[in-house]
């Protein structure tokens, strides 16, 4: 695995508007939770935060959309602002995340620019049910397995803490691992009270061996990205998922909570002598 850290940074580019009903979603019209909601971000302001990111040291720039999937209108939008970022931003490497796709929309995409697609498996296919019933996990994969055939670069992953058994778990990882993502996206339930899910009730040492486990179940993947989640579960002791296996994070702001300045990141690397990567293959 490589020594250099991965950073990505993630804007949300339509909020909040999801007739969906995943549970652990605050971007889910049905929980009505008290966070922002838009149709489409600035465009201004998303050119502001892709600049604001290269400079910080992101490589990727991933555009994420809150809906079930793709539609016209959304992937016109994407292709726009993929368009845009490019202008102002070449050297980021831009990523959509828009749910399900066909592989025509996603060779679309790609022809707009866009160098890799984000679709998480979430968790296991059979406690997927549990907490979804508006759309099956048969979905999601096939979606993974679109990007794979419109030759883009697959970032798929899930989310621990959502009351999960560790053979979920083991399942999801297992299902990750067969459709040989490029980067592994774990993000780790960070609870919304407007939600009905209870609290994520993981341990830090808990989620360290998970980022390990996910590490060890997946050796080929370039990456192990923790993503939303960080701040809150490890609190002071981040420093130690670099330890476990993960050499890729999320930095700034997440879909609908913040994140710590960028610059923390940036300091906590240094301190651990971590270099941050300049390229990616
Ligand atoms: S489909 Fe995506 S945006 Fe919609 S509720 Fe589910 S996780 Fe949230």
């Amino acid at each position: 695995m490589s020594e250099k850290i991965f950073l990505c940074s993630i804007c949300n580019i339509n909020s909040g508007t999801c007739l969906e009903d995943c549970k652990f979603c605050s971007q889910s019209v049905r929980y009505k939770a008290d966070i922002e909601r838009y149709k489409q971000k600035d465009m201004q302001l998303i050119k502001e935060e892709a600049i604001n990111a290269r400079d910080n040291g992101a490589l990727g720039f991933c555009l994420v959309t809150a809906d079930k999937g793709l539609n016209d209108k959304t992937l016109a939008f994407v292709c726009k602002v993929a368009k845009e970022v490019q202008a102002v931003a070449p050297e980021l490497r831009l990523i959509a995340c828009n749910g399900t796709a066909s592989v025509e929309q996603l060779l679309v995409l790609k022809k707009a620019g866009i160098k890799a697609y984000n679709h998480n498996l979430e968790t296991s296919e059979s406690f997927y049910k549990e907490i979804c019933t508006t759309h099956p996990w048969s979905e999601r994969y096939e979606t993974c397995q679109n990007v794979n055939t419109a030759g883009l670069v697959l970032i798929t992953g899930g989310i621990f803490g959502l009351g999960e058994t560790q053979e979920d778990r083991v399942s999801m990882l297992n299902s990750l691992a067969s459709l040989k993502p490029t980067s592994v996206p774990i993000n780790f339930y960070h609870h919304n009270e407007a939600l009905e899910l209870s609290p994520n009730s993981l341990e830090v040492d808990e989620a360290l061996a998970l980022i390990k486990l996910t590490r060890e179940t997946l050796p080929n993947a370039e990456r192990i990205m923790v993503a939303g989640g960080r701040e809150l579960m490890f609190g002071k002791r981040q420093a130690e998922i670099f330890e476990a296996g993960a050499n890729s994070i999320v930095i700034g702001n997440y879909l609908t909570t913040s994140g710590r300045a960028m610059s923390k990141d940036l300091e906590m690397l240094k301190k651990l002598s971590l270099d941050v990567a300049k390229k990616v293959n």
